[in-house]
């Protein structure tokens, strides 16, 4: 399981752009790719398609039928509701206010009605825009809130290392995973677990549904992480809780960055241009300094730094 995950990220970290990107950016990384995807892919079909899949080929971007009703339905086990996550955007101040009246939830789902797709305003062009669109009106995607552990052994500042797991709140006894042919006339399930080693604080993660067969939906899960604790080297823990505007961040950009160009068939992988060009937009809402003059670092991810006595990350 480990193994499996393991070796599927150090796939995605040989994706030089968007690593460059990220030493760049000096931003924190939001969110990961569904590594347990690459993983069965390599099982399945060799490093091939993994290297296709990594570069954004959509030939590998598996597709959902358009069945169900259009909106993202927000898991049962979500501890944030369809009408808290709607109430909290709308009195956000760093929501663009064309994009609050749009968003309503309905049936226990954030939905943008037909009559109602929001429009940039004149002579403006947002990024992020039809991606958010395109999902949001689509049948493909459900949410849920997730709680993420980060075990930090080594030395700080600069010899730690990371091992981070998020744990999407879902029902008793469903899990993340797939079942795939293990003989003739067999299949195994496997579980996925969302899994990283790199020095990088998850606030968000979407998984394809090629992955949430157990939920039984048909559609894929933006996982958003609401509870972070951390175990540093000598062995003490501390609960970190992501800030309204993290949370609200993270909601926009998974939906955005990468349900919302899954469902249009595009690569959602960091490092692809159109793919950063939306993470900016969103982050610009939220984190924008002037005297930084740029977008600085996840708050809490800052604290979490200095928890563990790690150096902080690099001001883009
Ligand atoms: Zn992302």
């Amino acid at each position: 399981m480990r193994e499996r995950a393991t070796r599927a990220h150090a796939d995605r970290g040989t994706t030089a752009a968007a690593d460059r990107h990220r030493r760049r950016r000096g931003t924190l990384v939001v969110d990961a790719l569904d590594t347990s995807t690459v993983a069965r892919l390599q099982l399945l079909a060799g490093n091939a398609a993994v290297t296709r899949m990594l570069s954004g080929h959509p030939a590998t971007v598996q597709r959902q039928p358009k069945t169900g009703s259009p909106g993202v339905v927000v898991h049962p086990a979500s501890q944030l509701s369809a009408d808290e996550i709607v109430r909290r955007l709308k009195k956000n101040k760093n929501v663009p206010d064309f994009l609050k009246k749009s968003l309503f939830s309905k049936n226990g789902a954030i939905v943008i009605p037909a009559n109602k797709v929001p429009k940039a305003p004149a002579g403006t062009f947002s990024d992020f825009l039809q991606p958010f669109i395109d999902a949001i009106t689509s049948p493909d995607w459900q949410i849920t809130t997730a709680a993420s552990t980060i075990e930090i052994n080594g030395t700080p500042p600069d010899k730690l290392t990371f091992k981070q797991v998020v744990t999407p709140h879902l029902s008793k006894g469903q899990r993340l995973g797939a079942s795939v042919k293990t003989g003739p006339g067999e299949k195994t399930f496997m579980a996925d677990t969302l899994f990283s080693q790199d020095k990088e604080i998850i606030f968000g993660w979407t998984v394809p549904a090629s992955s949430t067969e157990q939920l039984k939906t048909s559609r894929g899960l933006v996982v958003i992480v609401t509870k972070i604790t951390v175990t540093d080297p000598q062995g003490r823990t501390k609960e970190f809780t992501p800030t309204e505007d993290e949370v609200l961040e993270s909601v926009m950009h998974e939906i955005a960055a990468h349900a919302g160009r899954i469902t249009a068939g595009l690569p959602d992988t960091h490092g692809n241009r159109a793919v950063e060009d939306i993470s900016d937009d969103i982050a610009k809402f939220f984190r924008y300094s002037d005297a930084a003059r740029g977008v600085v670092p996840f708050s809490t991810a800052t604290r979490i730094f200095e928890f563990v006595g790690a150096k902080p990350a690099a001001k883009p």
